[in-house]
């Protein structure tokens, strides 16, 4: 550390953050490309979601940011400062590396903005500006909410139900926003849009809102920890158990759309659509309860999650087999394989978790292996990459925390999670290595986090199912030691057979691109090209920005991701609603 970096450690934690954005300010405004330069490290990032660019994009060294700093000159940037409302600055370790980290608030001449700045030796390391509302058209909550008078003042006019019913039935009329599927990344975004005054309509295929989660296996509850799952707006019970019950959820759910009056139309099911490029909207066909219904919605948002297409490898021999053949998606409950034979083919959640209810319920199981997957106990191992929500902050800091951080030191901090798992667990890995399991790490050893990133997939939280496959009480064989399937099971290649009554094919879904392809045709599906994953750059492909399809969306991830970004989409489609932002990218 150098005498000036000296100086800046030691000045109040404050002052160093509120003389660098002074600094900053003064620099943006003049458009000093060398003057912002030398505010950052040459190892450096910005992430702008939607405050100065209208997307979300990171930028990498100090020269780079620069450059891109300088042309956000139009957005009129000003008024840089500390916020008040948030947590104070303070002195943190990400990815790793020790800086302080300060929220600040700004404004530019369409929005007011939020952003977190992480300063070393008074140098910017990572800077993030985001969007956090638009002047003139501020979420109805708070001070901004309905007074309700209109329910009550007019005794003989529609009174509150009254205008609830008329508002969900879309009799005469159609919503600006259809939004495809109600799990929780519908629920979020439309949520977000209702909040912002647009006509939002979600539409589900499941006959029940929550079914999405009610239909699947009988003992799971979620993942990660409840401080980490909230939807957007209404905080879960402080009595509501670390990890949720899939039907708490699922009723959850149903009260969130009672509670946020979220218009939801269960046992619909969008078939196709076209966009019409002179009118600016789409023409869709929902079927509803067997009959057909057009709407002509200007976006569509798809929340259809991982439960578009079932993916199912092409084996001929399948045909042989006297049994049952399910997909992971269509499995229910293992009381009905009571004393039965099952093979699972697939080691990800799924197959863990199905091979488990299975085995649980008296079914004799062996799991069949595809490719090495990654395997980290549900605690503490799977736990640690949450830790910033038990850091103290409240959850709208830490959400702008984890949005603050690149992808590249995202990256870095999952190796060293991806490391300190391996330690921690290393007894079962250990075992389960001794029975032929095949491990695996992810790309370049950043762990489970990245693999769900990338693929959706190929990893598993080892609730007991891991213990049970070192134990031997679930057998284990590998997929290339299939010969075929034959009538009653897998004749392997040493000429064994594994007899079956039952195979589960927990091979995942095929990805959004092939449901877009299906819904909208082959022109849509090119124009938007893949979904979801990195592809190389820093950003998930497609997600939560304007796609290259005017007027066609994507939100889906974890319920945190989900509650984080569809603020941000959300907030686009109020832009383009309210012309301050074109439809085309
Ligand atoms: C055991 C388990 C534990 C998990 N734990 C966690 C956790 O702790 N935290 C976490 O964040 N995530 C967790 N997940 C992962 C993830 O959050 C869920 O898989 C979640 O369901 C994804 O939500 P979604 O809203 O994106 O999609 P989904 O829940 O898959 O919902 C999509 C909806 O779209 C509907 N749909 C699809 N196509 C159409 C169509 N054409 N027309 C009408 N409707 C349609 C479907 O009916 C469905 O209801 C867990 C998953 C599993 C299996």
């Amino acid at each position: 550390m150098n005498v000036l970096e000296r100086v800046a450690e030691a000045e109040p934690l404050e002052a160093q953050v509120q003389s660098w954005l002074a600094q900053f300010e003064d620099a943006l405004s003049r458009g000093d490309d060398a003057a912002l330069h030398d505010l950052f490290h040459a190892e450096s990032y910005w992430r702008d979601i939607l405050a100065l660019t209208w997307t979300i994009q990171t930028v990498s060294g100090s020269g780079a940011i620069a450059e891109a700093l300088t042309a956000t000159r139009g957005m009129k940037p000003s008024g840089f400062t500390l916020d008040p409302a948030r947590t104070t600055p303070r002195v943190t370790t990400r990815a790793g590396t020790q800086s302080t980290e300060a929220f600040f608030q700004f404004e530019t001449a369409t929005g007011r903005c939020n952003g977190v700045v992480r300063l070393i030796g008074g140098k910017a390391w990572t800077l993030m500006t985001a969007l956090d509302e638009i002047k003139g058209h501020e979420e109805c909550t708070g001070k901004r909410r309905p007074t309700g008078q209109s329910h009550s003042r007019d005794f003989r006019g529609p009174n509150w139900l009254d205008q609830r019913k008329s508002a969900a039935c879309y009799d005469d009329s159609d919503p600006v926003v259809l939004v495809v599927g109600g799990g929780h990344a519908g629920l979020s975004i439309a949520a977000r849009l209702k909040q912002l005054g647009i006509d939002t309509l979600i539409v589900d295929r499941e006959k029940r809102i929550g079914d999405n989660w009610r239909n699947r296996y009988h003992a799971l509850t979620l993942h990660n920890q409840v401080q980490v799952n909230h939807l957007p707006y209404m905080p879960f019970p402080p009595s509501w158990p670390t990890y949720i019950p899939k039907d708490k959820l699922a009723g959850w759910f149903e009260a969130y759309v009672e509670s946020l009056e979220l218009n939801y139309w269960t046992g619909t099911e969008l078939v196709d659509g076209a966009y019409d490029e002179a009118a600016q909207n789409w023409t869709v066909t929902l079927r509803r309860d067997g009959a057909a219904r057009a709407m002509r919605p200007r976006h569509i948002v798809m929340g259809t999650g991982v439960s578009g297409i079932p993916n199912i490898p092409d084996i001929p021999s399948l045909q042989d087999f006297a049994g049952k053949v399910l997909h992971s998606s269509q499995y229910r409950d293992g009381e009905d394989w009571q004393a039965k034979r099952a093979i699972v083919i697939g080691t990800g959640n799924s197959g863990h978790d199905i091979a488990q209810d299975l085995y649980s319920s008296g079914a004799t199981v062996t799991l069949v292996q595809r490719s090495p997957t990654l395997i980290v106990n549900i605690e503490p191992s799977a736990q640690l990459a949450y830790t910033l929500y038990d850091e103290g902050p409240p959850l709208d800091d830490c959400d702008l925390i984890a949005a603050s951080m690149p992808t590249s030191l995202v990256r870095r901090s999952h190796q060293a999670l991806t490391e300190q798992g391996r330690k921690l667990d290393k007894p079962l890995l250990d075992r389960l290595e001794q029975r032929g399991f095949k491990l695996d790490w992810g790309e370049d050893d950043t762990g489970w986090q990245f693999k769900y990133l990338t693929r959706g997939g190929g990893y598993y939280f080892n609730v007991g199912c891991s213990d049970l496959v070192a134990e031997g009480e679930i057998a284990l064989k590998q997929f290339s030691d299939i010969d075929r399937f034959v009538a009653d099971g897998a004749r392997m290649r040493d000429g064994s057979l594994v007899a079956a009554d039952l195979v589960i094919f927990a091979t995942g879904y095929k990805g959004q691109e092939a449901l877009v392809r299906k819904l909208f045709g082959d022109e849509v599906a090119s124009r938007v090209g893949p979904i979801w994953g990195f592809g190389g750059s820093e950003e998930l492909r497609n997600m939560f920005v304007r796609t290259p399809q005017p007027g066609l969306w994507f939100i889906g991830g974890s319920l945190a991701q989900c509650r984080i970004y569809s603020k941000y989409l959300g907030l686009q489609i109020k832009a383009i609603e309210e012309g301050l932002l074109p439809k085309q990218v």
